[in-house]
C-alpha cells in the first residue's frame, strides 16, 4: 500500500463543504487503499496571528469533524501536529538547506504577504513550505493529495528531499502528487467563479459543515444561478448552476448526467429546493457526531494521544537518520 500523508489547518471552526468534497472524502476512501496519515497542522495555524483559545477549540474541532466525517483511527493515523515535535526539528534542518530566494518565490507567501503587509508577515509564513516539507518526508510519504494550489509546495518538498538524499545520504522518500480523479472543486455560492474558502468567501458564499442546517438551506436556495433557465452543465456559461450540481451529484453520488435528465424541463427553483433538502439531510447526523465526539473529551484525548505514538513510531526514526547524515553526534 502506498503511504499518504494530507493535513488540514485549523483555522475555523467549521469545515465547509468544498473542504470535505474536495479533500476529506477522498481522505476516508484513501483509508482503504493507503497507508494514510492525516494531521491537523496545528504549527501551520499560528502563521498568520492567531487567537490561542480559538486555536485550541478548533484543532479540537478539527479532530471531531474529521472523525465524524469518516476517519477511523483503526485505519488511518490520526493526529496534530505539534504532538509529534520531529516536525519542527526536521523543519529546522530543512530550513537550512532551502535558499532565501527560492523560498521567496513561492507565490502562496506573496499572496498572503501582499495582503497583510510587510509589518504583519511573520518569517513563519515565509517559512511555512518548508514545515510543510517536513511534514511530508518525515513519513516517508509516497504520495501526496494536491490541489492546484499546493502545486508548488510539493514541487519544493521534491527538491529538498532530492537534494538532501544527493548531499548526506539516501534518507527521505521523493514523494509524487496524487491526482484524486473527480474531486469536486467547489465554488463560492455567490461568486461561482472564485472556490469556497474559509479565509475569503462571504458568509452567504459559504457552506459550513457545522452551521445551522436551515441557514445553509437558505443559502443554497439564495445562490447565484446564471441567467437562463435551463438546467445545464457548463461551467463557462453557467457556473451558479454547475457549482450546485457538482454538489448535488456529489452529496448523493449521483452522475450530472442523471441529475440533468431529473431535472429536464424543470426550473433553477426545483432544483435549489431539493439540493436544500438533501444538504440538510447531510449535515444532520455530521453534526451529531461531531458534537458526541466533542462531548467526550477524554476519548479524543485517547485518540490524539494514540495517532500521535503511531505517528511518532515512524518520525522519530526518520529524523534520527536525518540527524545522523546530517552529521549530528547521536546523544549517548
Ligand atoms: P483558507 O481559505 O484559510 O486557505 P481553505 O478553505 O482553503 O482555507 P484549507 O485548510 O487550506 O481550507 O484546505 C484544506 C483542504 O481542502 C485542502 O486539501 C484543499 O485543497 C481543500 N479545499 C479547500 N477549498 C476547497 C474548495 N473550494 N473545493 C475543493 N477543495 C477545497
Ligand atoms: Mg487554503
Amino acid at each position: 500500500r502506498p503511504r499518504v500523508l494530507s493535513g488540514i489547518q485549523p483555522t475555523a471552526d467549521s469545515f465547509h463543504l468544498g473542504n470535505y468534497l474536495g479533500a476529506v472524502r477522498n481522505w476516508v476512501s484513501m483509508q482503504d487503499t493507503h497507508d494514510a496519515f492525516y494531521c491537523v497542522v496545528d504549527l501551520h495555524a499560528i502563521t498568520m496571528g492567531h487567537d490561542p483559545v480559538a486555536l485550541r477549540n478548533r484543532t479540537r474541532l478539527s479532530v471531531a469533524q474529521l472523525l465524524a466525517l469518516g476517519l477511523d483511527p483503526d485505519r488511518c493515523t490520526l493526529f496534530v501536529q505539534s504532538h509529534v515535535p520531529e516536525h519542527a526539528q526536521l523543519g529546522w534542518v530543512l530550513s537550512c538547506i532551502t535558499g532565501f530566494g527560492e523560498a521567496g518565490r513561492m507565490v502562496q507567501f506573496k499572496d498572503k504577504s501582499a495582503k497583510a503587509g510587510q509589518d504583519s508577515t511573520s518569517v513563519g509564513l515565509f517559512t511555512y513550505p518548508i514545515l510543510q516539507a517536513a511534514d511530508i518526508l518525515l513519513y516517508q510519504a509516497d504520495q501526496v493529495p494536491v490541489g492546484e494550489d499546493q502545486r508548488q509546495h510539493l514541487e519544493l518538498t521534491r527538491d529538498l528531499a532530492q537534494r538532501f538524499n544527493t548531499r548526506f545520504g539516501q534518507t527521505f522518500t521523493v514523494p509524487s502528487a496524487y491526482i484524486v480523479k473527480d474531486t469536486a472543486k467547489i465554488t463560492d455560492l455567490q461568486d461561482p467563479t472564485s472556490k469556497m474558502s474559509k479565509s475569503a468567501s462571504s458568509p452567504n458564499g459559504i457552506i459550513e459543515l457545522l452551521d445551522d442546517p436551515a441557514r445553509s438551506a437558505k443559502k443554497i436556495k439564495s445562490a447565484v444561478t446564471d441567467t437562463g433557465r435551463e438546467i445545464l452543465y457548463d461551467e463557462e456559461n453557467k457556473p451558479g448552476i454547475s457549482n450546485l450540481l457538482t454538489i448535488y451529484a456529489a452529496l448523493t453520488n449521483r452522475a450530472i448526467d442523471e441529475l440533468l435528465e431529473m431535472y429536464d424541463g424543470r426550473g433553477y427553483g426545483d432544483l435549489k429546493k431539493d439540493l436544500a433538502e438533501v444538504l440538510v439531510e447531510f449535515v444532520k447526523p455530521i453534526q451529531e457526531r461531531t458534537r458526541a465526539y466533542l462531548d467526550d473529551p477524554a476519548q479524543l484525548d485517547k485518540i490524539l494521544a494514540i495517532g500521535a505514538e503511531k505517528a511518532r513510531a515512524v518520525s522519530a526514526v526518520t529524523l534520527a537518520a536525518a540527524y545522523q547524515n546530517v552529521g549530528f553526534v547521536s546523544p549517548a
